[in-house]
């Protein structure tokens, strides 16, 4: 890999899930390795609550920059691990940082108060006011607030863009602590540690600075995309096909999404995750769209000519992840989109099996069935339709009895949460390893 290659893979390259959890390991190892060097080498008895504060301050400040990496958008790991597992991953790992940080927090103050047998309180007040102590506590407070707003409870009050335009508090949160941890007792006085920290911090900021704001005002410019063509699919759902140029460059595969700006009025300001439903062209591409909010309400009747900037493509769920000869599809309601791209498109060979199963509520929540069913007849594939509001057609001897070979096949699946949820069980009952399930859940 040439250096240019660390800022800027090559599109087609895949990060696995495996390979990424094993570098942040290993880089976690390196990070806490430190600290222990540090306090052991003072010639005096340790004490717990130091060491805790050290190992938690300097794991806190690298999980920071892991945490940034996965939502950077770096193609390789969007190819590859998938837009909605590092975003759960995200999740989690947000969790931990605040963890780490309170934790580090409360060792600090404690060691304090017991090397000058201060009182607590007093002891804050004395850690307040060290250098960049007050910078890192704001910086603290506003990684809090976006914890907290990320709380299920209130992620489920507060609407997606108030969320989105919360989370970017973040970035003020990490500048400002981050002064802190190149001044604090770990890195002080080790210029070529400290150079490291930053030149990391930078790297990172600067994969979200190309592929977040960067890359989409390049492809914008670059690929001129407009809506071509609004064609109604069923109630409330409709087909947007956009013009552009040079799409080819943009290596997007069946299965993959954008995130989607419409630039009008009523539009502009949300930019939405939509799979593509059709195999993408040098000139064209195809998305559809279900009325579930406001957002995708407005674009029910959205103005042919309109401009948009999309970024993408993203996500994992692609022909590059099947490794077995038959293939399953699994659409629940809209979820069938990516799924009509891929049974048009992944490639099947005299004696391999493709079956597609589209779940839908009842006969008129179907979509493409005409479009399918052409696909179907001249690929000799296999398409299903399991409709009605009973879920026991998912059950573990139901799948078993449409596809019994299910345990040996890839299975792609694509659902609303719900029925994704419904299904995962079942597919492990039926004794689907969990490796040949690819997923791409419609909710991040
Ligand atoms: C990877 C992916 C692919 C998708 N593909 C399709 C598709 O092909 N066709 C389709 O009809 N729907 C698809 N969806 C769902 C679609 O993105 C949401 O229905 C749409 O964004 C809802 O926006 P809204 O304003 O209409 O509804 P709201 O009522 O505002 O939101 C409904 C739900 O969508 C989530 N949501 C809203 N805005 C965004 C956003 N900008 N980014 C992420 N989540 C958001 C909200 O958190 C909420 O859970 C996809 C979702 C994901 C994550």
């Amino acid at each position: 890999m040439t250096a240019r290659h660390l800022i800027s893979p090559p599109p087609e390259m895949r990060v696995s899930p495996r390979g990424l959890l094993a570098v942040i390991g290993l880089g976690a190892l390196a990070v806490a390795w430190w600290p222990v060097v540090v306090v052991f080498r003072v010639p005096a008895p340790v004490e717990a609550t130091v060491l805790l504060a050290h190992l938690c301050g300097m794991l806190a400040g690298y999980a920071v920059v892991v945490l940034l990496g996965l939502m950077s958008r770096t193609p390789a790991l969007e190819r590859g691990v998938g837009a909605d597992v590092l975003a759960r991953w995200h999740a989690r790992g947000g969790r931990i940082v605040i963890g780490l940080i309170l934790v580090h927090a409360a060792a600090v103050v404690l060691a304090w108060a017991q090397s000058r047998q201060e009182s607590t309180l007093l002891a804050l007040w004395h850690v307040l006011r060290l250098p960049w102590l007050m910078a890192a506590t704001i910086g603290t407070v506003s990684l809090l607030a976006v914890g907290a707003a990320s709380a299920r409870a209130a992620r489920r009050r507060l609407s997606y863009e108030s969320w989105h335009t919360l989370h970017l508090l973040t970035y003020a949160g990490v500048a400002l602590s981050f002064v802190h941890q190149l001044a604090g007792p770990d890195l002080t006085g080790h210029r070529w540690l400290q150079i490291c920290w930053a030149l990391l911090y930078t790297y990172v900021f600067a994969l979200v600075l190309l592929h977040r704001v960067l890359t989409p005002l390049r492809q914008a410019t670059r690929h001129r995309l407009r809506v071509a063509a609004v064609v109604p699919e069923g109630p409330g759902v409709v087909s947007i096909a956009v013009d552009g140029r040079h799409l080819s460059e943009l290596r997007a595969e069946p299965g993959q999404f954008f995130r989607w700006r419409f630039l009008t009025p009523d539009t502009w300001r949300s930019a939405h995750p939509f799979s593509l439903s059709a195999p993408p062209t040098d000139n064209r591409l195809r998305l559809t769209v279900k009325a579930l909010g406001q957002g995708s309400a407005h674009l029910q009747d959205i103005p042919v000519g309109t401009w948009i900037g999309a970024e993408g493509p993203y996500g994992a769920m692609t022909a590059a992840r099947r490794t077995r000869r038959n293939v399953l599809l699994i659409a629940g309601g809209v979820g069938i989109t990516p799924m009509r791209a891929l049974f048009e498109t992944l490639p099947v060979r005299p004696g391999q099996d493709l079956t597609l199963l589209y779940r839908a509520r009842g006969p008129e929540d179907l979509v493409f069935s005409h479009e399918l069913e052409q696909i179907a007849h001249w690929r000799g594939a296999r398409l299903l339709y399991l409709v009605g509001a009973d879920h026991d057609c998912l059950s573990a001897p139901a799948l078993l009895r449409v596809v019994p070979d299910l345990a040996h096949r890839d299975v792609y699946l694509c659902a609303a949460p719900r029925m994704s949820d419904a299904v995962r069980a079942p597919l492990r009952d039926a004794g689907l390893p969990a490796e040949y399930l690819h997923e791409e859940r419609f909710a991040f």
